[in-house]
């Protein structure tokens, strides 16, 4: 910018320092649409260019904003498949006691269960249901033969429980109790690979939902199978038969599951602390792994030595649930804060964008401005004092335009502008005065000789011209009788004389002392010789007087020359008047002589012409 600056002043005082040249005005002239366009092309890539660097660092916020929002949607959603896989777990614990005890439509048990039934097939509903997500999120709609797996060994599953409900408890069978049980675990079997597809697509689209997808995945098993340890001795306690040897492996199975989960989550308290959870974990070491599972192994225990068993299955069910609570509590706790997390790191995001694109606004805002007011304030001003420099050159009238709101130092340029502007004017009005002054003799006012030679040789050059050239008789004597004020008064009316009797277009001077010259336009030559005649006659009967009022006698000779136009053709029509006026003189004085006519350049070009 400031290079163009440099070169703008740069043109603009050469204007000045060409001596106001007309030339370099004109060409000066264009420069300002010139630099308007220039300024204007490098306004616009200047913000082009910040808006470029701008969205190098929105597009990456935007970016962020748009995972965190995914991210939460997600975590949301796959809460959604982890609590229906826990539902599903829990309807077993229903299940089993409308199983073990007296058919009953209003027990609390079957009151349970249905609510618990209700609460699954809405849950399954909304999972398989073609949801939309929000603007700009991707859904991952659940495969629909996952899903219908799940709800078809739910409904054989449920079959059975109420089959078996319906039984009386004394002709309720082992083997028919086991098999609705495991169906139940079926159940949740078959809804695994919807949890593990969920888990999956999630990990897939963002590597650093893994820890929160694999540890919740993990809390939802542990109560899975925690609850299967005591469905799967239920049926030997409910029937009060010996406790198979399968059912003890499957239920320390499950045990060792539950251990290995626990030792695998307990190793990594990093990733969900806080006071909380130590405290979920406390109850859940007491509550479930100590009287849950001294329950469990009390009724293996009970199971392989007896028949006999210390609880009922309705007891077993309802000692061993709640000692499933801390666990459900945990998980429950465990995957608020893993939304919340992400809840915190969309908003997070947002504010980012917002900061960013506000900061980039205010930025490209703010440079607009300085880019406008550099504009009007700098540079339209620069433009107005270049046009007024040319104006100043051209001579063309001054342009006042309101200086409010101009910078300072542009208010100062203006006035130096007007400082300059008069200086130019009084210099002017003094070269005038002085070039008329130069051109002007002092006692008659007449052109002098300089100022006629400069005009006469000019026009000379190109056009013909006649001149008569005038000498005042005997005038050194009137100088010598009556003095030199006499003999100027006399030079000073001469002068008058001429001035009234010559046509306008005559240039009348004092060609010397009291000679006189007039130079007529054209080749006229009779109508010079015609003008010298009347003016010998107007000097001779002109009533001339002396200071002192005496009347003076004042002839003159005359000498008429022509000449064609050449490049000497002034010097030769002073030299041929001058020969005529010398011969005037020679043959007595107060008469008209003409030159002898002969051809010069000019005319036998003329000639050649014609
Ligand atoms: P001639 O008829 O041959 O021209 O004679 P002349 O006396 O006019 O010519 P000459 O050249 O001898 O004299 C010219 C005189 O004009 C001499 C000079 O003193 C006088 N003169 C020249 N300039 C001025 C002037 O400005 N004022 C006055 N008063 N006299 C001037
Ligand atoms: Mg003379
Ligand atoms: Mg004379």
């Amino acid at each position: 910018m400031s290079t163009w600056i440099r070169t703008f002043l740069h043109s603009t005082v050469n204007v000045v320092a060409a001596g106001l040249g007309g030339g370099f005005a004109r060409a000066a002239r264009n420069i300002r649409p010139r630099y308007d366009k220039k300024l204007s092309l490098r306004m616009v890539l200047a913000i082009v260019c910040t808006a470029g660097l701008a969205l190098t660092s929105v597009t990456p916020t935007y970016q962020q904003f748009i995972v965190s929002r995914q991210n939460l949607y997600d975590i949301q959603q796959y809460r959604l498949i982890l609590d229906t896989a826990n539902l599903l777990a829990a309807e077993r614990g229903p299940a089993n006691i409308v199983m073990s005890e007296e058919p009953s439509l209003v027990s609390s048990g079957a009151k349970r269960l249905l609510e618990l039934r209700n609460r699954i097939d809405a849950a399954l509903a909304a999972l398989g249901a073609r949801s939309d997500a929000p603007w700009g999120l991707h859904h991952h709609q659940v495969p629909h033969e996952l899903l219908a797996g799940v709800v078809e060994q739910l409904a054989l599953a449920r079959s059975k429980v109420d089959r078996i409900a319906a039984v009386p408890r004394a002709l309720l069978k082992r083997e028919e109790l086991q098999d609705a049980i495991d169906s139940m675990f079926a159940v949740s079997d078959r809804f695994q690979p919807v949890v593990a597809w969920r888990a999956n697509e999630l990990v897939r689209h963002d590597t650093g939902l893994a820890a929160p997808v694999l540890v919740g995945q993990m809390l939802t098993d542990l109560r899975d199978y925690g609850g299967r340890m005591a469905s799967q001795i239920l049926a030997a306690v409910a029937t009060g038969q010996r406790l198979p040897l399968e059912n003890v492996i499957d239920s320390r199975q499950s045990q060792g599951r539950v251990l290995e989960l626990w030792q695998v989550i307990n190793n990594h308290t990093a990733l969900y602390d806080g006071p909380a959870f130590a405290k979920h974990r406390t109850e859940i070491i007491e509550r479930f792994f100590g009287d849950g599972l001294s329950l469990i192994d009390g009724l293996i225990g009970e199971g392989r030595s007896q028949k006999h068993y210390s609880v009922t299955a309705t007891e077993l069910t309802n000692r061993f649930v709640p000692t499933m609570r801390p666990i459900e509590a945990y998980r429950s706790e465990f995957l608020d804060a893993a939304v919340e997390k992400y809840v915190i790191a969309r908003r997070a995001a947002l504010i980012t964008l917002a900061m960013v694109l506000l900061v980039t606004c205010a930025i490209l805002a703010i440079l607009s401005g300085v880019i406008l007011s550099i504009r009007t304030q700098i540079f339209r001003p620069l433009l107005q004092v270049h046009e007024e420099v040319l104006r100043l050159a051209e001579d063309r009238p001054q342009v006042h335009k309101s200086l409010s709101g101009q910078a300072g130092e542009i208010r100062n340029l203006f006035g130096a502008l007007e400082v300059l502007h008069s200086k130019l004017q009084e210099r002017a009005s003094i070269t005038s005065k002085l070039r008329v002054e130069a051109d002007t003799d002092g006692l008659t006012s007449l052109l002098n000789r300089r100022a006629l030679d400069r005009i006469a040789e000019e026009w000379a050059r190109n056009e013909a011209a006649c001149l008569v050239l005038l000498d005042i008789d005997h005038f050194k004597r009137i100088n010598d009788t009556y003095g030199h004020p006499t003999g100027d008064r006399v030079l000073r009316e001469t002068a008058a004389l001429l001035r009234s009797l010559t046509r306008s277009q005559d240039v009348v001077a004092r060609f010397g002392g009291e000679e006189f010259a007039i130079l007529a336009p054209g080749d006229d030559l009779p109508g010079a010789i015609a003008l010298a005649r009347k003016l010998r006659l107007a000097m001779q009967h002109k009533k001339f007087t002396t200071l002192e009022g005496e009347p003076l006698r004042v002839t003159a000779s005359f000498g008429v020359a022509r000449s064609g136009p050449g490049a000497d053709a002034w010097s030769r029509l002073v030299a041929q008047a001058d020969a005529s006026l010398y011969r005037a003189k020679g043959d007595g004085r107060n008469r008209v002589r003409v030159a002898q006519p002969s051809f010069d350049v000019g005319q036998k070009v003329a000639a050649s012409r014609s």
